[in-house]
């Protein structure tokens, strides 16, 4: 199968390394003539470019660019398209891009591959990323041999498909994904608030696999967390909503001494946690 990329980055990047492998013939699409030619060194795209003409003979073409340019970059891709290409995305926020994509072109399908890394751009493509991930597909509802191509290629990485419309996609990421971005950056906001420069200085040099761990989402593509915020904003600032009672409550309890209910909320949570990690 002929499969275009546009957006030859971690994600668009890690995507074409495993679906070559497979033996799929793909076309990639960027912005910069210097990654298209990275690309093909790297084994990405067989052939890549920056005109997105290269892209007529594609049977699905995904678009992996930065969430606020799949709109306009689907607008540009439409006067070479036939009618059978089924487009798909995978921006980490589906209600505005599906309900804009889907009146651009009646054969859009949104997509989300649930895996990432805290690196960006060509380089930081990587083989198996999505081996074990969820890929979140989110149809217009009517077009169903679309879905089963996306799931097929899902399935083909290695990753566990689930479908729901874009709604419920981005109140659930919401809690999981883009709440996390912001708490986790928050956490190094505060760290950074420290003002005794020598406990700065010790807690950089001792910090270890627990703040790797919880930082780490926190500290990755900025770019990435602002459109999260911009595109996701009703459900993300709900999810906040929460976790700010959630933590003044333990602020309370901490100021009150209360550490039998703080034990208690630990004792659920770490019970808890296992189902949010299957
Ligand atoms: P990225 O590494 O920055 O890759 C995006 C690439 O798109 C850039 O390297 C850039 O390549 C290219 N690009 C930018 N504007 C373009 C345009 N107008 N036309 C064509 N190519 C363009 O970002 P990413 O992490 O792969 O994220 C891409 C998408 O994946 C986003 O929509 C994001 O929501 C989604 N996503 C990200 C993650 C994650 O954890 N990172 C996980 C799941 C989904 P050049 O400028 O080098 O050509």
């Amino acid at each position: 199968m002929k499969i275009g990329i546009i957006g030859l980055g971690l994600i668009g990047g890690s995507l074409g390394l495993d679906l070559k492998a497979q033996g799929q013939e793909i076309l990639g699409v960027s912005r910069k003539e210097s990654t298209c030619q990275t690309a093909v060194e790297k084994g990405v795209a067989d052939r890549a470019s920056t005109d997105l003409s290269i892209l007529s003979e594609a049977e699905i073409i995904i678009i992996c660019t930065p969430i606020g340019k799949i709109v306009p970059t689907l607008e540009q891709l439409v006067p070479h398209l036939n009618s059978e290409t089924i487009v798909s995305d995978v921006g980490s926020v589906k209600q505005p891009i599906v309900t804009a994509c889907s009146q651009l072109w009646s054969n859009f399908i949104g997509g989300h591959p649930m895996a990432g890394t805290a690196e960006q751009g060509i380089n930081a493509a990587q083989t198996n990323l999505f081996k074990g991930a969820a890929y979140v597909i989110t149809p217009p509802e009517e077009n169903i041999s679309g879905i089963e191509k996306l799931k097929n290629i899902a399935e083909s990485l290695g990753a566990k498909p689930y479908i729901c419309s874009p709604e419920v996609h981005d109140s659930a990421v919401a809690w999981i994904s883009h709440l996390p971005v912001m708490t986790s950056t928050s956490l190094i906001s505060a760290c950074l608030g420290e003002t005794e420069p020598q406990v700065l200085e010790l807690a950089q040099h001792l910090a270890s696999s627990g703040f790797r761990d919880t930082s780490r989402v926190g500290g990755g593509n900025p770019e990435l967390g602002t459109m999260m915020a911009q595109y996701n904003r009703k459900a993300l600032l709900r999810s906040l909503q929460v976790y700010r009672q959630n933590l003044d409550k333990i602020i309370n309890l901490i100021e009150q001494k209360n550490w039998d209910n703080l034990e208690q909320i630990l004792n659920i949570n770490q019970e808890a946690r296992p189902k949010f990690l299957n």
